[in-house]
C-alpha cells in the first residue's frame, strides 16, 4: 500500500473508542485540543465501534442512569458528546505506530480507500481495551447478553434465583463464581482439568462456599437456547461422557487479552501484555504517550473505571503539552 502523510500535527490522537477513549475525547475536546479518535471497527454483532460495551445489553451500574441503559446507547451518547465539542472520528484501526521521536506517527488505512495514511500527533492516548477470551462456540456469540456473559460484576444481578455456570479454573473464574453466589440459586464451576489454576486462597474460599458445585475434566460443547440460555452441553474429557446442565446463565471466565500487539517494542508492558503506567497517572514509559482503560487495567475492568482513567489521560496529556510547550 502507498502512504500519504497527513499534513497537520494533532495535539492529541486517541486510539480506541470504548468508555476510556471516548471520555478522553470529551475532556480533550473541551480543552480545545481538537482530538482525532481512531475508533476501530464495529464488532461482528454491532454497527459501530465502541469496544466491549457494544456487546452489552443492559448497564445498570453506570452512575447517573436510574433505570440503566443499553451498552450501545451509552457509547453512542459518549461519542455524540465528544463530537459536540469538536472531536473527530476515523472508523479505522491503527496498524502500526512509531513513538520513538516527535511527532508521534500512527498509520491506519483510510476508511474509504483502504490506503494507509500516516497521522502525526504531539501526544497520544492509547485506549484500545482488552478482549475476553471466548470458548469459540457459535451459540456463545448468538447468546451473548442473552444469558452468556463475561462479567459477573456487570451482569450477576440479572441472574437472581437462577442456576448459573461459570467456565474456567483460574482466579477470575473463582472470583466470578464466589461473587455470583450472592445472586444465583446454585453456581456450577466447569473446569477442563481436575486441578484449578487459581491461587490457593481463592480455591479455599470457593471450596468452602456451599453454593458452588464443581464439574471437573469437562468442556462445554454447546449452549442451549434461542432467545435466552437454557443450559449447557458438556463432555467429560477423560471418559468422553456427554451430559446436560440446565442453567439460566453462563459466565465465560477463561482469561483476557489486552489489545496491545500494535505497541510491542514501543511501550512497556507487563508479562500479560498490559501497558504499564506510572502509579497515580496514565503516563507510559514514553513521555507524551498515555494509556487508559482496560488496556492498562486487569483488576477493575469496569466502564466507570475506564471512563475515569480516560479523564485522567486527557488531563495528563493536556498538562504534558502545556509543560513541554508543545500545545499548538
Ligand atoms: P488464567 O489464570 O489464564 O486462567 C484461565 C483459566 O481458563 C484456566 O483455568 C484455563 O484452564 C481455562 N481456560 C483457558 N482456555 C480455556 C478454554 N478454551 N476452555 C476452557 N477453559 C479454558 O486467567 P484469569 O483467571 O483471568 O487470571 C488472569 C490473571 O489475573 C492471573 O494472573 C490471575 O491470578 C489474575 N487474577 C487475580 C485475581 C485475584 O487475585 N483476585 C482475580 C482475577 C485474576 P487451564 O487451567 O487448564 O489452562
Amino acid at each position: 500500500m502507498s502512504e500519504s502523510p497527513t499534513t497537520s500535527v494533532r495535539d492529541v490522537i486517541i486510539i480506541g473508542s470504548g468508555p476510556a477513549g471516548l471520555t478522553a475525547a470529551i475532556y480533550a475536546a473541551r480543552a480545545n485540543l481538537a482530538p482525532l479518535v481512531i475508533e476501530g471497527f464495529p464488532s461482528s454483532t454491532s454497527d459501530q465501534p465502541g469496544g466491549q460495551l457494544m456487546l452489552t445489553s443492559d448497564i445498570e451500574n453506570f452512575p447517573g442512569f436510574i433505570e440503566g441503559l443499553a451498552g450501545p446507547e451509552l457509547m453512542g451518547n459518549m461519542r455524540s458528546q465528544a463530537a459536540r465539542f469538536g472531536a473527530e472520528f476515523l472508523t479505522t484501526k491503527a496498524e502500526r505506530v512509531d513513538f520513538s521521536s516527535q511527532p508521534f506517527r500512527i498509520w491506519a488505512p483510510d476508511p474509504s480507500t483502504g490506503v494507509e495514511v500516516e497521522h502525526l500527533a504531539r501526544s497520544v492516548i492509547v485506549s484500545t481495551g482488552a478482549r475476553s477470551l471466548m470458548l469459540g462456540l457459535p451459540a456463545e456469540e448468538q447468546l451473548l447478553s442473552k444469558g452468556v456473559s463475561t462479567c459477573a460484576t456487570c451482569d450477576g444481578f440479572f441472574f437472581r434465583g437462577q442456576d448459573i455456570a461459570v467456565i474456567g479454573g483460574g482466579d477470575s473464574a473463582l472470583e466470578e463464581a464466589i461473587f455470583l453466589t450472592k445472586f444465583g440459586e446454585t453456581v456450577t464451576l466447569v473446569h477442563r482439568r481436575k486441578e484449578l489454576r487459581a491461587s490457593k486462597i481463592m480455591q479455599d474460599r470457593a471450596f468452602k462456599n456451599p453454593k458452588i458445585k464443581f464439574v471437573w475434566d469437562s468442556v462445554v460443547t454447546d449452549i442451549a437456547g434461542t432467545s435466552k440460555v437454557e443450559g449447557i452441553h458438556l463432555r467429560n474429557t477423560t471418559s468422553g461422557e456427554e451430559s446436560y446442565l440446565p442453567v439460566g446463565g453462563v459466565f465465560v471466565a477463561i482469561g483476557h487479552v489486552p489489545n496491545t500487539g500494535v505497541f510491542s517494542d514501543q511501550l512497556d508492558m507487563d508479562d500479560a501484555g498490559y501497558l504499564v503506567t506510572a502509579v497515580g497517572s496514565t503516563a507510559t514509559n514514553v513521555p507524551g504517550v498515555f494509556a487508559c482503560g482496560d488496556v492498562q487495567d486487569h483488576t477493575y475492568r469496569q466502564a466507570i473505571t475506564a471512563a475515569g482513567t480516560g479523564c485522567m489521560a486527557a488531563i495528563d496529556a493536556e498538562r504534558w503539552l502545556e509543560v513541554t510547550g508543545q500545545e499548538s
